[in-house]
């Protein structure tokens, strides 16, 4: 076996066993990145000799018995995470040369529990977008190919787009990604792993990059329901440096995977249920349901009245607090500057410079729909829609423990292809973006494969602060579903 095709938990036995060492699976990595991220550009930053040194230290440590939770564990990190001395470009132009003199607490966390970081992985600019298309550092290519392989290439989904394809393509072993409006669990349905957004608070976002600070949710993706699980545990925790940031225990997610479904009662919204959605998607949400089922769950009809809201809701929200967020960015403090010839004039030009168009396009609707004239007939109603959303959640999951639906509408798309048309490229978020105005957590799990074999994803909702049934109930789904293909692309393939 190729140390890059372990899964995490794997990897973790393996060195305890003494079968392989953090050094070997590091190196391993590092191969497979230089061999794949020219075709694949999955990395903005690699960390070379920082890996190899930690990855040494990680094999000295295990050798006194002082291995730690993580220990020896090649990661990547969405280089939207401040990394202390490792630039962090948000993947922006204008945060090109940023070099953070701080660590955010999500990455100590797992460097306390022994992680080794590879690098810093490529996002749709400022975390804005579903293809990863928007970064300033170029697009990343999707390690998957149609069946019918006219040479195709395809977008890894958005914005945690790297994080994905590096997982998929064995460049690391699990990595960090955040979740605004669906970018940790579309790229995982994407790109055929796994991926969950826990619940908002359960994460510190402090030293991660903001976009939207009431949605942003840090969280891991990684090839296994488990492995989610295992990276979870150490990136959670209060932090006193994030003022939304909970103070409740941190379970064990990963004990949680073994429960199992029996007598669980598994809501399916009848809203999620689109006009024109794939035959294939709504076969897969069937097939998910029926193995539930055979598991011992019950199956609920539910109705979540204000889905049809979410999408203009979000997109009301998420540009609003985004146009505040990024005012930051002035050419004074941070990041780029182009002078000028007065104050205005150097905001201005750094500004046009150093945003990419959809950053752009996001700061002009947020500052549309919080200025004074609209603020009431836009980022007002749709507060109160927020609400009503977050309440259809409450009375559901009076009912019901989990709720099962389709990740994403349909299986990754073309590069280019949506690009020139903000509207049909938003709809990806159809299925995600209610977890993140309601604040709950979503768990997506490859579950199947569309006709020309790329993987498809479902996606499970919990209670807020209740990951651990939403584990519960991915792993059942991953045990039946017992996905194995591999994408074409990645380290080592036969
Ligand atoms: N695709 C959504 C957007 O463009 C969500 C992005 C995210 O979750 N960061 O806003």
């Amino acid at each position: 076996m190729h140390p890059t095709d372990f899964t995490l938990r794997g990897a973790l036995d393996a060195m305890a066993e003494g079968i392989v060492t953090s050094e070997a699976l590091t190196r391993a990595h590092l191969d497979a990145i230089a061999a794949l991220n020219p075709r694949l550009n999955a990395f903005i930053t690699v960390m070379e000799e920082q890996a190899m040194e930690a990855a040494r230290e990680s094999d000295r440590r295990r050798a006194e018995g002082l291995a730690r939770p993580l220990e020896g564990l090649p990661l990547a990190i969405k280089d939207l995470f401040c990394t202390k001395g490792v630039r962090t470009t948000a993947g922006s132009k204008i945060l090109r040369d940023f070099v953070p003199p701080y660590e955010s607490t999500v990455t100590s966390n797992l460097l306390r529990d022994g992680a080794v970081f590879l690098g810093k992985v490529n996002l749709d600019e400022f975390a804005m977008g579903s293809s990863n298309a928007t970064s300033a550092f170029g697009e990343v290519e999707n390690p998957w190919k149609r069946g019918n392989d006219d040479g195709t290439r395809l977008v890894p989904g958005g914005s945690s787009g790297g994080s994905a394809a590096a997982v998929a393509a064995r460049l690391a072993l699990g990595a960090t990604a955040t979740d605004t409006g669906g970018s940790i669990r579309q790229p995982a349905a994407f790109c055929g792993i796994a991926g969950i957004k826990p619940t908002y608070g359960r994460c510190s976002r402090w030293g991660v990059v903001a976009f939207a600070s009431s949605l942003d949710t840090p969280g891991p993706v990684a090839r296994t329901v488990e492995d989610c699980a295992v990276l979870l545990g150490s990136m959670s925790g209060y932090d006193p440096k994030d003022s939304t940031s909970v103070d409740v225990p941190v379970p064990d997610f990963a004990a949680a995977c073994a429960r199992g479904v029996k007598g669980l009662r598994i809501g399916v919204p009848k809203e999620f249920r689109l006009d024109g959605m794939p035959e294939e998607i709504g076969a897969l949400w069937e097939r998910g349901l029926g193995w539930l089922r055979d598991e011992g769950a019950e199956i609920v009809e539910i109705t979540l009245p204000h889905t049809q809201y979410a999408l203009p809701c979000y997109y009301i929200v998420a540009p609003a607090e985004a146009s505040s967020n990024l005012a930051r960015y002035d050419g004074v403090r941070f990041g780029l500057r182009q002078d000028g010839e007065d104050l205005k004039d150097l905001y201005e030009r750094t500004r046009a410079a150093g945003f990419g168009a959809e950053v752009k396009r996001r700061i002009m609707i947020g500052t549309y729909v919080l200025s004074a004239g609209y603020y009431d007939a836009y980022y007002v109603k749709a507060q109160k829609i927020r609400a009503l959303i977050k309440r259809d959640f409450d009375i559901a999951f009076r009912d019901v423990d989990a709720i099962l639906t389709p990740a994403t509408p349909s299986a990754a798309f073309a590069l280019g292809e949506k690009q020139d048309d903000p509207v049909a490229m938003y709809l990806n978020d159809v299925f995600t973006v209610t977890a993140n105005l309601a604040g709950i957590p979503g768990l997506a799990v490859p579950a199947g494969q569309d006709r020309l074999g790329l993987p498809l994803g479902l996606q499970v909702l919990g209670k807020a602060f209740d990951e651990e049934t939403v584990f519960a109930v991915g792993a059942a789904i991953e045990r039946a579903a017992d996905f194995k293909a591999l994408p074409q692309v990645r380290a080592f393939a036969a």
